[in-house]
């Protein structure tokens, strides 16, 4: 690998600065058939892939100090006035008006069920989390949405109570922060690094 250093980014002014190196190739290795001969090359490659939040930073960055934030339309004329939106939507797909950004974490708490459940065995690159993955679609009291992810304790249920924990001991800042276990886990039973918030 090159003596470069990797790409870090940072924002000055409103402006990213970018510094450092954010693609590193590696030389070709052939790909060869049981005679040896030239079947194609392999192309190693390492990137750092920029990804900017904009509008939903402060969703991510609540994730790792124990929140859950939603955001809800308080647009007097719109017909989803009040309506509370988690996943985190930017602007209200009634009105596009900006949304207030609520706290939802004591909602959560309270009021979060399972509505329905996928499990997979197979996942796309990179994933991080162990297989298989027991991917829920939770459901909270009085918000019209759903959201996506993933229990981390037990087997899901349609039905079942579940509240939410946050990787508050050393975030990664995306939605890996949030794991849900089932109502009534005890904090000794929960993934390394995560509080109940
Ligand atoms: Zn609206």
């Amino acid at each position: 690998m090159s003596t470069a250093k990797r790409g870090k980014v940072r924002v000055e002014n409103g402006r990213y600065r970018l510094d450092g190196q954010f693609h590193f190739p590696y030389p070709n290795e052939p790909i060869r058939n049981e005679d040896g001969e030239l079947m194609g090359v392999t192309n190693p490659r390492d990137l750092t892939h920029v990804h900017m939040y904009g509008g939903e930073a402060p969703f991510f960055e609540g994730l790792g100090q124990g929140k859950l934030l939603g955001t809800r339309c308080d647009s007097q004329n719109c017909d989803a006035n009040g309506s509370i939106f988690i996943p985190f939507r930017i602007h209200c797909p009634d009105c596009l008006g900006k949304n207030t950004i609520v706290d939802m974490t004591e909602t959560a708490k309270k009021g979060a069920t399972v509505h329905t459940f996928m499990i997979t065995e197979r996942t796309g690159a990179f994933n991080t989390l162990p297989k298989p993955i027991r991917f829920v679609n939770v459901e909270f009291e009085g918000v019209p949405t759903i959201l996506m992810g993933y229990l981390s304790v037990g087997e899901p249920e349609i039905g079942m109570k579940v509240v939410p924990i946050f990787n508050t001991t050393k975030p990664s800042y995306t939605i890996l922060d949030l794991s849900w276990v089932p109502e009534g886990t005890n904090e000794s039973e929960i993934l390394e690094g995560f509080t109940f918030g």
